[in-house]
């Protein structure tokens, strides 16, 4: 029997913003209803994007592929990005939120862009790196910083932009970090693992205090 699972630290991190966290397995038919009703929206790491679904090609490193997951967060991140709902995409999420959009990915990071900085540990785990954050967006008005120390777990990374993002920060090999959207009340994606240091780190729970915010204010709108 399979499962689904959500590590506590998305949920820790929401509970400290003073949130609440709900979670909605794919496979549901309205997601728009649903969403619009809690105001806001985390899409969390995992697996890897099928490449099949940005045009990329097999790679021995692409593992976990979830067509069911891939297919409702596809779905789901169109309504976000259409209706306007405050999104933190995480991770896979920001893989997810570029392909939705009409991006493309990088399949290994490590074949196009060295070892100069490791994304994640080898084995498979947690490494931290800096980044570099673009002045005058918002992940810089929400962090309150444009250099910090983040969590990164990840092997794919973004290669063409979908339209209607801006990139918003890079690592310093020239790695997509995070993106966004203008003209979209609050939207912010992230290649790196806020959730993972948030709860020492305050820079990186600045992100989660500021989704639900939004969130609060999208119900009450
Ligand atoms: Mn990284």
């Amino acid at each position: 029997m399979g499962r689904y699972s959500v590590n506590t630290g998305y949920v820790d991190a929401i509970r400290r913003a003073g949130g609440q966290a709900v979670f909605f397995p794919p496979g549901a038919s309205d997601y728009a209803h649903l969403l619009q009703a809690v105001g806001g929206a985390m899409l969390i790491g995992g697996g890897d994007v099928d490449p099949a679904r940005y045009g990329g090609g097999a790679h021995p490193a692409v593992d976990g592929i979830d067509p069911e997951r891939d297919e409702s967060e596809l779905a789901i991140v169109r309504i976000l990005a259409d209706r306007g709902i405050p999104t933190l995409a995480i991770c896979r999420g920001v893989q997810v939120v570029n392909v939705a959009l009409g991006g493309t990915l990088h399949e290994h990071v490590p074949d196009v862009f060295g070892p100069a900085v490791p994304h994640r540990a080898e084995p498979p785990g947690v490494v931290v790196h800096e980044v570099e954050v673009e002045r005058d967006s918002l992940l810089a008005r929400v962090l309150g910083t444009l250099r910090c120390p983040v969590p990164s777990h990840h092997h794919e990374a973004l290669k063409d932009l979908a339209p209607g993002l801006r990139v918003t920060a890079r690592s310093r090999d020239g790695v997509v970090e995070a993106v966004e959207k203008p003209g979209h009340p609050w939207f912010i994606g992230v290649q790196w693992h806020p959730e993972v240091s948030a709860a020492d780190d305050p820079v990186q729970q600045r992100l989660f205090d500021a989704l639900v915010a939004s969130a609060a204010s999208s119900r009450g709108s």
